[in-house]
């Protein structure tokens, strides 16, 4: 079989609902049909450490995006984007194509597209940097997405998996970055 060489990066949680804070899981699982709909279009998918996980633990309670505005949880993300690149770079170099990015909308950690949340802003200079070529999108799941049946966000995940194909530009909703 052939590899088709494309990519989504997606945050942890939308695999691995078990770590996300306690009482807020969507899902026993993960995200069936959003990380189905991703495969079903050849698309591969990488999944980010949960950067909350590893430096709070799962005693940790909600906090708030100035409330993790820490050296700390800083340094942790730079360490989380280090390694995550070292990945990524080697399959760039590979061949392989970032196509897009999903993070989870309202997260003080993992949000892109409204406060973007402290993960994604020690990650995504480094894989604009890194991403030459071809373009990549830049999505979050909705927060009333739980990701078990068909719907908005699915169809959007398949209007993105058109663009891509078509190279047509940006879709309604979702940021597009140039990769450079
Ligand atoms: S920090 Fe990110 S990956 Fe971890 S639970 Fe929150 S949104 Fe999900």
């Amino acid at each position: 079989m052939r590899r088709g060489r494309k990519l989504v990066v997606v945050s942890h949680c939308l695999l691995n609902q078990n770590s996300v804070v306690h009482g807020l899981a969507r899902a026993p699982g993960g995200l069936t049909e959003v990380v189905t709909a991703l495969l079903k279009q050849g698309w591969a998918i990488y999944q980010l450490p949960c950067p909350e996980l590893r430096h709070a633990g799962m005693t940790r309670p909600p906090k708030t995006w100035a409330e993790y505005d820490t050296k700390e949880f800083a340094g942790c993300c730079r360490q989380i984007a280090g390694q995550v690149m070292e990945d990524i770079g080697r399959l760039i170099d590979d061949g392989v194509a970032v196509v897009g990015v999903i993070g989870v909308a309202g997260s003080p950690s993992c949000d892109i597209t409204g406060s973007c949340g402290h993960l994604y802003r020690a990650l995504l200079p480094e894989l604009r940097a890194r991403a030459v070529g071809l373009g990549f999108w830049l999505t979050d799941l909705p927060a009333d997405c739980d990701g078990q049946s068909e719907d908005e966000f699915v169809g959007r995940l398949r209007r993105l998996a058109d663009d891509e194909r078509g190279r047509a530009g940006s879709v309604s909703g979702n940021r597009r970055e140039s990769g450079r």
